[in-house]
C-alpha cells in the first residue's frame, strides 16, 4: 500500500486549486461536498466557477497564481491542464507547506482523491493507486446501486437513536436492529418522508426487545421441489415468522420470496465461489442464530428428512438445548412421480419402493443390487446423475432386465421440468445426450405413464 487512505478534517481548513477548466471543475464539484474553505486561481473561468463565486461557496481569484497564495493551505490541486503551469503551481504550493495533487499525474501527486461514494456521513473511499481506474469505476457502480440513497439520512436519524437502542443486548440482537433500520424498515419508512422514520424505529426497537426476550427455536423445514405452490401452510407459517432462513442452494428464489422481509436470509449452498458452506459452519450458524434468540427457518429442499443431513444438525443443536421442531415437504421423489403420472406404488406391480442416493451407490451390498434387479422393483434415485453407469453395471450384473424401464425427471415440478424416458441399457448414454444441469431424479423400474401405456398397448393394435 503506497497510498494510506484517511478521511481529512475539512471544517474551515483552506483548500487551494489552481485551474479554471474541465478538469478544475470535476474536483470542484468533490471539493464543494466539504466544509472546507475553498480558494481557486483561474485567469479565464469557467462560468460555473464565477456562480459558485457569486453564491459565495468558494473565493475567486482571476489571475494566475503567485508565490505565498498556498500559504496556511492543507491541500493543493494543480487544475491547469498544462504541464509546465501545473509543474509551477505546484512548486509554490508545496513552498506554502501545502499537501500538493496535481490532476491526472500521479508520479508528481503527494495524495491522490479517489473515487467516492456519497451517503454522507456514510462515505467510501476507493482507490487503485493509478492501477485500475475502470475498476475503481465499477466498484463504485456496484457500490452506488447496492447503497440505497437514502442511507446518509438514515444515518443521521439512527444516530440520534443510538442511546435508545443500547436497551438491546450487545452482539447479535444490536446488531440485528442495525441491520433491520439500514436495509429493511429504515429505507421503507424513510420512502414515506423523513418523518416516518423516528416512529419506525421505536416500532422496531420494541419488536427487537421482546424478540430478544424469547428463547431461539429452529424449524427444520421441507421446501419441496421448486414449486412455490407444492409448500404446506405450515412452511408458509414458519417463513412468514421467520427472523433467520437458512437455506440450501436447490431452494428456488420464488419459495424465498415468501420469507419475511426482515428476515436475514443466509444461503448456504453457494457454488461458483469456490465450495459450498460446510457442514460443521452450518450447524454454527443454526447455534449462532437460535441462541441470540432468532426464529430460524432452516429451510432445505424437499422433505428435510430425506438425504438432507438432518440429523447432524438436530444433534448440533441438540448439544446446546436449543429447542426445534420438523416441518415435512414434499420429496423430489412425490414431485418426480406425479411428472409421469405414476404411483410410487402399485398392486401387482411393486408394493415397496427404495429411496437410493447416488452418492452412497459404492456402499451399496450386493445382496441390495440383487433385490432390485429382480422384476417389476422401483426405486427413486436422488443425486444419480453421476452414478448412473455404475448404477446401470451393477443392476446388469445381477440379472436385471436390459429393456427395464428408466425415467429421468429433471427440475420436477417447476416451470423447466424434462423427462427423459429411456431403458437401464441405454441410460448413460441417454442421459450425456440429454446435458442436464438441474436437479434430477431417476426412477428405475417406472416410466411415464403414456409411454408405458403404449408399450402394452402396441401389441393389441398390431393384431388388428
Ligand atoms: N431433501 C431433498 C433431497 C435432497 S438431495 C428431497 O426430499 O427432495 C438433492 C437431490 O434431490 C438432487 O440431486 C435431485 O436428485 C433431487 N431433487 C431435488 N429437487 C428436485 C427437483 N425439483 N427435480 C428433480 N430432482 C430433485
Amino acid at each position: 500500500m503506497d497510498h494510506f487512505p484517511i478521511f481529512l478534517a475539512t471544517r474551515g481548513q483552506r483548500i487551494v486549486l489552481s485551474g479554471g477548466g474541465e478538469a478544475a471543475l470535476a474536483k470542484l464539484r468533490l471539493l464543494l461536498k466539504t466544509s472546507a474553505r475553498l480558494i481557486v486561481f483561474a485567469p479565464t473561468p469557467d462560468p460555473q466557477i464565477e456562480s459558485w463565486a457569486a453564491e459565495g461557496r468558494l473565493t475567486l481569484h482571476r489571475r494566475p497564481m503567485d508565490a505565498g497564495d498556498a500559504l496556511c493551505a492543507k491541500l493543493f490541486y494543480a487544475a491547469d491542464e498544462d504541464a509546465q503551469e501545473d509543474a509551477r503551481t505546484a512548486a509554490i504550493a508545496k513552498a506554502c507547506g501545502a499537501l500538493v495533487n496535481v490532476v491526472d499525474n500521479l508520479h508528481d501527486s503527494q495524495f491522490i482523491t479517489p473515487a467516492i461514494v456519497d451517503r454522507d456521513p456514510v462515505t467510501i473511499a476507493i482507490g487503485t493507486e493509478g492501477a485500475a481506474p475502470v475498476l475503481a469505476r465499477a466498484i463504485k457502480a456496484d457500490l452506488e446501486e447496492r447503497l440505497p440513497t437514502t442511507l446518509g439520512a438514515l444515518a443521521r436519524i439512527g444516530k440520534g437513536f443510538r442511546k435508545l437502542a443500547d436497551a438491546l443486548p450487545m452482539g447479535r440482537p444490536r446488531r440485528d436492529f442495525w441491520r433491520d433500520y439500514y436495509f429493511t424498515s429504515g429505507p421503507r419508512a424513510i420512502a414515506e418522508g423523513p418523518e416516518a422514520v423516528r416512529p419506525a424505529l421505536d416500532t422496531l426497537l420494541n419488536d427487537h426487545l421482546s424478540r430478544s426476550a424469547r428463547p431461539g427455536h429452529i424449524a427444520f423445514v421441507g421446501g419441496g421441489p421448486g414449486d412455490p405452490e407444492l409448500l404446506t401452510l405450515k412452511a408458509r407459517r414458519a417463513l412468514d415468522e421467520a427472523d433467520v432462513v437458512i437455506y440450501d442452494r436447490l431452494i428456488s428464489p420464488e419459495i424465498l420470496e415468501l420469507a419475511r422481509r426482515e428476515a436475514l436470509m443466509i444461503d448456504v449452498g453457494k457454488e461458483g465461489f469456490g465450495p459450498s458452506v460446510t457442514q460443521d459452519s452450518i450447524n454454527a450458524l443454526l447455534v449462532e442464530h437460535a441462541q441470540s434468540g432468532a426464529q430460524v427457518v432452516r429451510l432445505k429442499s424437499g422433505d428435510a428428512t430425506v438425504f438432507g443431513r438432518l440429523d447432524e444438525e438436530i444433534d448440533a443443536v441438540d448439544a446446546h438445548g436449543i429447542t426445534w421442531h420438523i416441518v415435512p415437504g414434499i420429496t423430489a421423489a412425490s414431485a418426480a412421480v406425479a411428472g409421469i403420472g405414476q404411483s410410487l406404488t402399485k398392486r401387482d406391480r411393486n408394493t415397496s419402493v427404495r429411496f437410493l442416493t447416488g452418492h452412497d451407490m459404492k456402499g451399496f451390498a450386493d445382496h441390495d443390487w440383487a433385490a432390485l434387479a429382480r422384476p417389476n422393483e422401483v426405486a427413486a434415485i436422488y443425486m444419480g446423475k453421476k452414478s448412473a453407469r455404475f448404477v446401470q453395471g451393477r443392476l446388469l450384473m445381477h440379472g436385471a432386465e436390459r429393456n427395464t424401464p428408466v425415467t429421468v425427471i429433471e427440475n420436477a415440478s417447476r416451470p423447466d421440468q424434462r423427462v427423459l424416458s429411456t431403458t437401464l441399457s441405454a441410460l448413460p448414454q441417454d442421459l450425456a445426450d440429454a446435458q442436464m444441469t438441474g436437479p434430477a431424479l431417476t426412477f428405475y423400474g417406472l416410466a411415464p405413464r403414456a409411454a408405458a401405456q403404449a408399450a402394452t398397448q402396441t401389441p393389441l393394435e398390431e393384431m388388428a
